[in-house]
């Protein structure tokens, strides 16, 4: 049906069915996050503007040119939320949680704004469900926080579609070296860069080797690598990290070029990568952020997380085939003329409390048997039930499965459990 109004740009709705791997997904999260020792986070999705220009950086793609910026009524400037790691580092902060020497596990999940060009695996409102850990400086957290997502992939059933791409960014005064080392490689090739990477070269030329332009890849190939910039302490972070995943069964990639596209990484950089969604191939990122709290007023403590794009996690999900919640009911109450819908409203009832757990629909409208048992098979559910002015009178249910054959018979209210109960095993 043509409407007046209809959804913005880049935005989706999730209606009835297509909630399903929707709440499965959001099922596995819960209990890996769980499984872990995460606590949820849940915090507002709008936020000051400058938190974000702050923590991500100001010459960042996000805050440059994807954030969605306006002034309140009391001309304050704030923003959507494009990510959430600023927003748990600022509650984190608010509420106490980063004190000397404490360790915090944090999670989050829920949807982030970008102003970005709508394409298939690219929305303006996405989802991200993220991990966070604060307080923790070793390699080992870093581990965890990869076991828990390889955890998670391998629970949704898309473990083998996916790789783990890993680099190391090193430290601060690494990057310092480096960043000098790879402004004099620009300026002299000054002429082959394009127009955003000559704007990066002097506020932040390590982002041009985050270039996604083909012309300039070549050039990007042949700039020095951050590895030779690397202290002896950095190098052996990241030995010692490549060395624990191994042990755990997680044969890293890797990437050299992989540098993340916001300013407060330090350290590892990682993301989870397919070969099945097309070009939106990047499924989950993430990093260390040390320097991130002090940056933000807080005290110096160390910081790591990843966030993942569900809506891609979703599509990779579908088109593996491993979706497999149900949005249908499990009994289907029909309504006869014969009795009072109170009747029939109290049957259901009593049925959610028989079999708790499992969808009772009552059909409140009465109509025909034949119409009602048409609409009961539509449904998908498992088990129809019936109670006429007979049934009524004797204490009985009628009672048909709908699926996988099995006669219809009338049973006795007191053995409707033990009927339902086989029915309806998983
Ligand atoms: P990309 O290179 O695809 O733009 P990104 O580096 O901007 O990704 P992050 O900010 O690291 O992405 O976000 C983490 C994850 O969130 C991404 O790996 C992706 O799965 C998802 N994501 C990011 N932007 C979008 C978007 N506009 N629509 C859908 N998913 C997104
Ligand atoms: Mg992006």
């Amino acid at each position: 049906m043509k409407t007046q109004f209809t959804r913005l740009r880049g935005m989706q709705d999730q209606v009835l069915g297509s909630v399903a791997p929707w709440q499965q997904l959001e099922r596995s999260v819960q209990q890996a996050m769980h499984a872990y020792g995460y606590g949820e986070m849940r915090t507002p999705l709008l936020e000051r503007t400058s938190l974000f220009k702050r923590s991500i950086g100001e010459s960042t793609d996000i805050v440059e040119k994807e954030m969605y910026t306006f002034a309140d009524r009391n001309d304050e400037l704030l923003t959507l939320r494009p990510e959430n790691t600023a927003g748990c580092v600022r509650a984190a902060i608010e509420n106490g949680l980063l004190q000397p020497g404490s360790v915090s596990r944090v999670w989050y999940s829920g949807p982030m704004f970008r102003y970005e060009r709508p394409q298939l695996g690219r929305l303006r409102q996405f989802h991200q469900t993220g991990a966070e850990v604060y307080g923790l400086a070793g390699p080992e957290i870093e581990a965890e926080l990869i076991l828990l997502s390889a955890r998670l992939w391998r629970e949704l059933g898309i473990g083998d579609a996916v790789q783990l791409e890993i680099n190391t960014l090193g430290d601060a005064d690494d990057r310092a070296v480096y960043r000098d080392k790879l402004v004099a490689y620009f300026s002299e090739h000054a002429d082959e860069l394009d127009e955003d990477s000559q704007r990066r070269l002097e506020r932040n030329p390590l982002r041009i080797l985050d270039s996604k332009n083909p012309a300039m890849q070549d050039l990007i190939a042949s700039a020095p690598a951050l590895r030779d910039s690397l202290s002896e302490a950095s190098l052996a972070h990241f030995d010692q990290l490549k060395a624990l995943l191994l042990g755990a069964g997680i044969t890293p990639i890797e990437n050299s070029r992989l540098v993340r596209g916001l300013d407060y990484y330090s350290h590892t950089v990682f993301e989870w990568t397919t070969d099945k969604l097309g070009s939106q191939s990047a499924v989950c990122a993430g990093g260390r952020y040390d320097g991130l709290m002090e940056q933000m007023g807080a005290k110096n403590m160390p910081g790591v997380g990843w966030a993942f794009g569900m809506e891609r996690v979703i599509a990779l999900m579908e088109a593996l085939e491993v979706t497999h919640e149900r949005a249908t009911p499990d009994v289907f109450v029909m309504v006869t003329d014969e009795v009072s819908s109170a009747d029939s409203l109290a049957l259901a009832e009593w049925v959610r409390k028989l079999v708790p757990g499992h969808s009772v629909l009552h059909n409140t409208i009465a109509g025909s048997l034949k119409s009602q048992f048409r609409k009961a098979d539509k449904s998908g559910a498992t088990v129809a039930l019936v109670v006429g002015s007979q049934e009524q009178a004797d204490g009985t249910v009628t009672l048909k499965p709908l699926l996988g054959g099995g006669e219809q018979g009338t049973v006795a209210r007191s053995d409707l459990l033990t009927y339902l109960e086989r029915l309806l095993l998983p």
